[in-house]
């Protein structure tokens, strides 16, 4: 049988810190320092997987475990000279818990546990000290009562019914504080509180040391189970498996007079990460009393000074250096002096701001006491984004807050602070951003928007969720966005936004907090984050800025392990820019379309759309019936004019864009999408529009509504979308061919520069398909190649954004020489759901049925998807074993997705240029798991063939 209990304290410590999964993070920190010779009060740990007995076991201890423990305790009661319930040296002892992960203040600790009548006097004549005696009995009978026999108040406007005990006491003497009641006062608290259990449980509160041990022990068990560890767990995603340990640890006491205390600390400052020792600590307390704010806590640098604890002060300086020297990292720690003596009761690696780990990591790195290797596996990838964000100026911030101008909490969408005047189209917000910052605020956005959006400071939502089109496009632009905000009603024709009963007209202020989802009425001044100022502003020299230092150490870190190329997802020059100024290396994505709503251009587009049908018409017709040219040239004319003025048009158009981006990019590759919505997006909608663009295209309102009308389709994403354009309207694939080539030749020719076109095919399913888009391609490039006198390299490849293309792969791969995973359509079409649609249900399917843990088109459906991507990684290499393999959904910058990218061996991720710092250090974090992953089963491998060699 597995052990179950391991023992710590001086020389007798059985367990280490790398066994957090077994000894909880709390159990393998205390096993640790104890190893390493900190002052940490003897004890022992039930592990983990007797918690997964107890519930295994329908929530009973598992039999055989009572023994194991008074053994324990026996070692326990030798190492201290103290008896367990014993009447003249009593131990006590702490039952704590302790998870893998810590999860502050969500399970319970139990204090003083072994005291009785008899014990307490035993303590009382020990200590010489009747109130410290009395003080620590009451504490015991308190929290045992709260946390063991449940009794505890009924609802938040009710007090604790212990608390109420101890005020009554605290008034009839006329004190503040529970530590100037008296003995005899603390006697008789004790006594109502017996009653008072008497009462709720009808039995007497347990004696026995033994019993409150049992029931200690599984009440922490059964606290993984409480409401407030189930809501933590889902909060930050802990697997319910896991479970948590106990640890029994010898008592010491803070609450000994004026030569104890108790305290923590962090060894490093973590909210800015200043290398300076940050902690509180009381006077004459007990466990929590630091945290519950009773009293006012003192600073950590004040106990120098603070009489009979000046050499502890000394002490726990030596503590801090000595930990972070052992441990590797900031730690956070906890402390108890027991009548001058100092203890340390806990340690674990401290949480820390995104600023506070950049400086931290940059610091201890340079001074040797961080490895390069921890710096980058302990960062949260998605944490590196506050990094960016605007912010608001605190005290303006604080003041909106007072003024209760806070309206709701909608989704965070795109981090940071806007504020604003508030706009409710497009239009407005273009044209109100000349004289000031706007916020524009839609039910939801639609690529119509997209011009309002640019203007914007910031975008508000009332509908839509992570993936909606605003979030996206909001985070691909580096916006400030709040999505989803449902609070809000947004009347457009009233131009009133309104808010419970607050309202916000057009034209007036509206400040957004994208990293908290906050909306908030009125003006709250702002100031852009310094790295922006940096690199992309350029408005403050690099050397100025001690956070861009730290963040730059970092970065450049992180591009020494990671193994992922990093892109972006930029279709204009100045995203790309961006985008390299935080380390991209290439553009993995170029949505073409989004170049098509610039300024009056659209109105080409729509002339080539209104035409399309018709002079596709007269193409079939003409295959068909060659000898009739004349005849359906004249029937068509109209028709075959506008498509082809249309193109003729957008063509230089098209190839000014890709200069922008090809000057942008230089060396570096971009890779540029064909057309791929579907084309009724394009077109207007509303009567007056369509006949705005029926009297601008000259002909009548009948003509282009029927258009509009029979463009329509009920499922447009599976719908005449993607490729699928190409092949029915080939010359819109020789349009964007010729615009890209003449561009790139056109840079080439300009700059000493080489551009490195790579042009993808989206939506493709057949082989075939894409051998008919190619055929066009490199007819174009031959042709441009032939005028210009040049040639330059490029590539063609395919998006495999549905299935079928994932599982013919291996044929497909003949022709393309890249794959990029279109994951936002890959997972629509594995899934079979909408992304648009999904939100009906997909909450429900996450938070009450539990079938989904994570949104699929936020993080990657590794299970499904990510099969079809290995499915299609195999294949891809079987037939061109050097394939080059991207990602460019939405996935591409989500850290998790990052982590299966990197394992399933793909080139490169791709994603907004504002998440590309996130992506660059997620993708070597991934690359620092997966190697030391490698070298631990290495290591297992090493020590099985000794073993095998020894047999
Ligand atoms: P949490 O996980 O909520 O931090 P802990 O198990 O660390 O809970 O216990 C809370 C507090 O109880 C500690 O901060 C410490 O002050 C006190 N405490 C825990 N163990 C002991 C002990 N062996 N002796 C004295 N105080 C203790
Ligand atoms: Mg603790
Ligand atoms: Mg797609």
């Amino acid at each position: 049988m597995a052990k179950r209990v391991y023992l710590f304290g001086k020389d007798i410590t059985e367990g280490n810190g790398s066994q957090r999964n077994l000894l909880g993070g709390k159990g393998a920190g205390l096993a640790e320092m104890a190893k390493r010779g900190f002052n940490v009060p003897p004890g022992f740990t039930i592990t983990t997987d007797v918690c997964a007995e107890y519930y295994a076991n329908k929530r009973k201890m598992p039999a055989g475990l009572d023994a194991e423990v008074k053994k324990a305790i026996a070692v326990l009661e030798k190492r201290t000279k103290k008896q367990f319930g014993g009447d003249k040296n009593p131990l006590l002892v702490a039952v704590r818990s302790g998870a893998r992960e810590s999860m502050p203040g969500m399970m319970d600790t139990i204090l003083n546990l072994g005291l009785n009548e008899a014990t307490v006097e035993a303590l009382k004549a020990k200590s010489n000290n009747g109130r410290f005696a009395y003080d620590s009995y009451r504490r015991f009978i308190q929290m045992y009562s709260g946390v063991v026999l449940h009794i505890e108040r009924l609802n938040e406007n009710e007090h604790d019914p212990f608390e109420v005990i101890i005020a009554e006491a605290r008034n009839k003497r006329g004190v503040l504080h529970d530590n100037q009641l008296p003995e005899e006062d603390l006697k008789a608290i004790i006594e109502k509180f017996k009653k008072l259990v008497l009462e709720k449980t009808g039995k007497h509160f347990p004696n026995d040391p033994y019993k409150q041990l049992e029931g200690a022990i599984g009440a922490v068990f059964a606290s993984w189970m409480n409401e407030r560890a189930i809501l933590y767990r889902r909060k930050y995603k802990i697997p319910e498996e896991w479970g948590t340990a106990v640890n029994v640890q010898a008592m010491v006491f803070g609450n000994l007079g004026d030569s104890s205390g108790t305290g923590v600390a962090f060894t490093r400052n973590p909210a800015n990460g200043e290398n300076e020792f940050y902690g509180e600590f009381l006077v004459n307390a007990q466990g929590e009393d630091v945290v519950a704010g009773i009293r006012t806590p003192l600073k950590i640098s004040a106990m120098a000074t603070t009489p009979n604890l000046g050499h502890c002060h000394k002490e726990l300086c030596e503590v801090r250096k000595q930990l972070e020297k052992e441990f590797g990292d900031v730690q956070d720690f906890e402390f108890t002096i027991e009548d001058g003596k100092l203890y340390i009761l806990q340690t674990r690696n401290g949480k820390r701001t995104a600023r506070a780990y950049v400086k931290i990591s940059h610091d201890m790195v340079k001074q040797n006491l961080m490895s390069p290797e921890h710096a980058i596996a302990s960062v949260e990838p998605e944490s590196i984004e506050q990094l960016l964000a605007p912010v608001f100026h605190k005290e303006a911030y604080q003041k909106a807050i007072n003024e209760k101008n806070l309206l709701t909490k909608g989704l965070p969408a795109g981090p940071g602070a806007a504020t604003g005047t508030l706009a409710f189209t497009a239009e407005k917000a273009e044209r109100w951003a000349t004289h000031g910052p706007v916020v524009l605020a839609r039910v939801e956005t639609s690529p119509e928007d997209l011009r309002g959006m640019l203007a914007a400071s910031g975008i508000v939502t009332a509908k839509g969720g992570v993936s909606s089109h605003a979030a996206v496009v909001a985070r691909q632009m580096g916006k400030v966005c709040v999505v989803g905000a449902s609070d809000i009603d947004i009347n457009y024709s009233t131009g009133i936004l309104t808010c419970g009963d607050k309202t916000i007209k057009e034209g007036e202020f509206i400040s957004i907090n994208g990293s908290t989802g906050e909306v908030l009425s009125g003006k709250i001044d702002t100031a852009p984050s310094e790295l922006i100022q940096v690199l992309i502003d350029k408005t403050m020299n690099p050397k100025d800025s001690e956070l861009f230092a730290d963040y730059d150490f970092i970065m450049k870190l992180a591009d020494k392990y990671r193994k992922l190329g990093i892109r972006t997802n930029a279709d204009q020059p100045e995203q790309a820019i961006n985008a390299v100024a935080f380390g991209a290396e290439g553009i993995g994505l170029c949505r073409t379309e989004h170049m098509f709503f610039k300024g009056d251009r659209i109105d080409y587009v729509r002339e080539m759309i209104i035409f399309a049908p018709e002079y596709a018409e007269y193409k079939a017709k003409l295959a068909s019936r060659p000898g009739d040219a004349v005849l359906l040239e004249n029937e068509y004319h109209i028709s075959i004019h506008h498509f082809n003025h249309a193109l003729k048009e957008l063509l230089p158009i098209q190839q000014a864009d890709f200069e922008g981006l090809f000057t942008a990019m230089g060396d570096r590759p971009v890779t540029v999408r064909y057309l791929d919505p579907p084309l009724h997006e394009f077109l207007p909608s509303s009567k007056d529009q369509i006949d705005e663009l029926a009297r601008k295209l000259n002909v009548d309102f009948a003509r282009v509504s029927q258009t509009v009308s029979s463009l329509q389709e009920t499922n447009p994403m599976l719908g005449h979308r993607g490729c699928r354009l190409g092949i029915v309207y080939p010359e819109i694939s020789e349009m964007q061919s010729r615009a890209l080539f003449r561009a790139a030749l056109a840079v080439a020719a300009k700059s000493k520069k080489t551009p490195k076109p790579e042009i993808m095919i989206p939506l493709v399913g057949f082989e075939r398909e894409f051998e008919l888009q190619l055929e066009i391609v490199h007819r174009v490039a031959k042709e441009e190649f032939a005028a210009a006198k040049r040639t330059l390299e490029y590539k063609v490849g395919t998006m495999i954004e549905i299935p079928r293309a994932a599982i013919t792969a291996e044929q497909i791969a003949k022709h393309a020489e890249f794959f990029s995973f279109g994951t936002n359509d890959l997972t629509q079409t594995t899934l079979g759901m909408s992304r648009d649609d999904a939100g009906h249900f997909l909450p429900f399917y996450e938070k009450n049925a539990g079938i989904i843990k994570t949104n699929p088109f936020a993080t990657l459906d590794q299970i499904g998807v990510g099969k079809l991507m290995e499915i299609a990684v195999q294949g891809g290499r079987k037939t061109r074993p050097n394939i080059k393999l991207g990602i460019c959904g939405e996935h591409g910058g989500d850290p998790s997705s990052i982590e299966f990218c990197n394992d399933l061996g793909l080139s490169y991720v791709s994603c907004s240029p504002f998440r590309v710092p996130v992506a660059r250090i997620a993708a070597a974090k991934s690359a620092v798991k997966a190697s030391m992953a490698a070298k631990a089963t290495v290591a297992v491998k090493t020590i099985a063939k000794k073993t095998a060699k020894r047999r």
